[in-house]
């Protein structure tokens, strides 16, 4: 594609809060050169005119897949889409979304009352367990600078290229005192990919693990090191399950 042909993009919502498309939208002074290069058709969260169909450079999705009818929309989107990039922890994980099990049908009930009155639906999952997916961006919600280099790589014919360092490498740089060494707190920093300029840590915050796991994470010292804080097995567990990864 020539750097001057506008990229043709869908940005779509399945289960999720809108926090994904919302992050992109705050990204204000970068949205005015970002605008020449995209023709969007369709974006519920910025404009009510309807999808036109078509073919698409790029589809972006947030949100986790969990009726029929958002998997009939991911399939379609899949078609019409060269490239389709995962957005958020409920895109790649299922998120929080996820993490209620039980009977499905009384935890529908416990929310909406009657099941019959809303649509089928099946537990939370991953876009990547029914469609293939180009890139991954991860957060809850992700960082608006990945959002814009996004754009900026598939303008140049590529896609970004994905961190996979944990984020105590961007704690210690930004010379934080660790917290889980240092003041004994339950962070999970150390098997968590990189790429937020450790936020949470930051601001004293333990890091909850919203970019899910670096590819080579020591999934044993992390457990120990949490055993250390004082967490027993099982709330060590449902802290490392909050974001999708099985402990
Ligand atoms: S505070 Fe958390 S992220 Fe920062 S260095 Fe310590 S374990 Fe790593
Ligand atoms: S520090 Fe952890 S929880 Fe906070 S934004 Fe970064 S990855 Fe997510």
């Amino acid at each position: 594609m020539s750097s001057s042909t506008p990229l043709v993009c869908g940005f779509a919502r399945l289960t999720s809060c809108s926090g994904c498309q919302l992050t992109l939208l705050n990204m204000t002074a970068d949205l005015v050169p970002l605008a020449a290069r995209l023709s969007v058709v369709a974006f519920s969260m910025a404009s009510s005119a309807p999808d036109p169909g078509g073919a698409l450079d790029v589809a972006v999705i947030e949100g986790s897949v969990s009726s029929p009818a958002q998997l009939s929309t991911l399939l379609a989107l899949r078609r019409r889409a060269d490239r389709l990039v995962a957005v958020g922890a409920c895109a790649l994980s299922g998120g929080v979304n996820a993490l209620a099990s039980g009977d499905r049908d009384a935890l529908v009930a416990s929310v909406y009352g009657a099941p019959e009155a809303v649509e089928e639906s099946f537990p939370p999952q991953p876009l990547s367990r029914f469609v293939q997916v180009d890139l991954e961006i991860p957060g809850c919600p992700p960082e608006g600078a990945e959002l814009v280099a996004l754009f900026g790589s598939l303008a140049r014919g590529g896609l970004p290229a994905a961190s996979d360092y944990p984020v105590c490498m961007e704690c210690r740089q930004r010379e934080n005192l660790c917290l889980l060494i240092e003041r004994r707190i339950p962070c999970l920093g150390p098997v968590i990919r990189a790429g937020c300029q450790a936020r949470c840590p930051s601001f004293g915050v333990a890091c909850e693990g919203c970019r899910g796991m670096v590819a080579e994470a020591n999934r044993g010292e992390e457990f120990r090191l949490l055993l250390e804080t004082g967490l027993n097995e099982r709330e060590i567990r449902a802290r490392l399950r909050r974001f999708g990864e099985e402990a």
